[in-house]
């Protein structure tokens, strides 16, 4: 197991390296040279880092006591490499937000299967808000389109993922079938971890399940024809395969923000970032100037208004985010 915390090389002897794979109130479970183990959190840790996002969370690497006859203890927690968060609204009262908290889910990820169904559940627009959260996060994307068997035409799908996310590997697979499963292979690298990200019901634990092959977690009961699912999976797992690689998967995922995630938007939109910069007036509102390039793109049919709005929504929800959190009161 890699750790990626240069001073983990002079901790006390006693102290061994684990992975957080499932977090409970106060209690954890980390894998570790003696198997998964159970372990508390040192309680002057609480003291020591009163925000909320230095709590240990799935892939964490963390130091740990070993307890042999019950919990272990972890000491400390190493500097994360990745990670997403979930921006945590909380306390409405008279109309405005009382707190907004950063809450982290899960972290030290390589790679990021951004995982959506072939259905009525598939959506650009979502696909595109995972993204951007994998790429703010600096982690290798990757777009995997579930449930190949129950589609028609999977050309479709692919195609039209390709000409929207081009330069993003795209792969349609069926955890029923196996269909698509060979073109997985290259990701699946000792001591790489990878994390799900998609709706309920779109086939996490399912292709989990397929590619332990055993069943290690609970697949939920789905309506198909509505589409709709519910997950029964109650809290984060980091699984590990016997070929080495980590898997994520978090069901707390769903309702991820855009916590600053400026970078990603950068990546997905870079042509109506230049654009924006070739409007004739900088305080151009891109609705009725003279020489705005934006109308121009959009008249020339070059900028679609689907992708625009879906640039202006994201690009306020980021902004509001981080315009509040100096302001969240403690
Ligand atoms: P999760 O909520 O994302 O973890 O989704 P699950 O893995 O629990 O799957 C939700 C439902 O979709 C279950 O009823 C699965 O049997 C079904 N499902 C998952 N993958 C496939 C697939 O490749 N083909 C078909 N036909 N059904 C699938
Ligand atoms: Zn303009």
């Amino acid at each position: 197991m890699k750790l990626n915390r240069e001073s983990f090389n002079d901790r006390p002897k006693n102290e061994i390296k684990a992975v957080v794979t499932e977090v409970h109130k106060g209690i954890f479970r980390v894998l570790c040279e003696y198997g998964e183990i159970t372990a508390k959190l040192k309680g002057s840790y609480y003291h020591k880092n009163d925000a909320n996002d230095h709590l240990p969370v799935v892939g964490d690497n963390v130091w740990v006591i070993f307890n042999r006859d019950g919990d272990s203890l972890i000491t400390d927690i190493g500097k994360r490499k990745s990670f997403f968060a979930r921006t945590d609204f909380s306390g409405h009262s008279a109309g405005y937000v009382k707190t907004m908290k950063k809450q982290v889910l899960a972290a030290n990820f390589d790679t990021v299967f951004i995982l959506t169904s072939m259905n009525k559940e598939f959506s650009l627009k979502r696909i595109e808000r995972y993204l951007a959260a994998a790429l703010s996060a600096k982690a290798e994307a990757v777009i995997i389109l579930t449930k190949a068997d129950l589609s028609d035409d999977v050309k479709i799908y692919t195609d039209l993922v390709t000409a929207h996310f081009g330069s993003i590997p795209c792969f349609a697979i069926s955890s029923k079938t196996g269909y698509g499963f060979d073109t997985l292979q290259k990701y699946l690298v000792k001591d790489k971890v990878i994390i799900f990200l998609g709706s309920s019901g779109v086939g996490k634990s399912s292709l989990v399940n397929r590619l332990v092959s055993d069943e290690i977690m609970t697949v939920s009961e789905i309506r198909e024809k509505d589409s709709r699912g519910r997950h029964t999976t109650s809290h984060r797992q980091l699984i590990r395969l016997d070929c080495g690689v980590m898997i994520i998967d978090t069901p707390g995922m769903r309702e991820l923000g855009l916590w600053d995630a400026d970078i990603g938007l950068h990546e997905l939109f870079s042509d109506i970032e230049e654009w924006l910069s070739l409007c004739r007036f900088r305080d151009c509102t891109h609705q009725h100037e003279p020489g705005c390039m934006i109308q121009k793109k959009l008249s020339e049919g070059v900028l679609s208004t689907d992708r625009w709005q879906r640039f202006m929504s994201m690009q306020k929800e980021n902004e509001w985010g981080k315009m509040k959190a100096p302001l969240v009161k403690r």
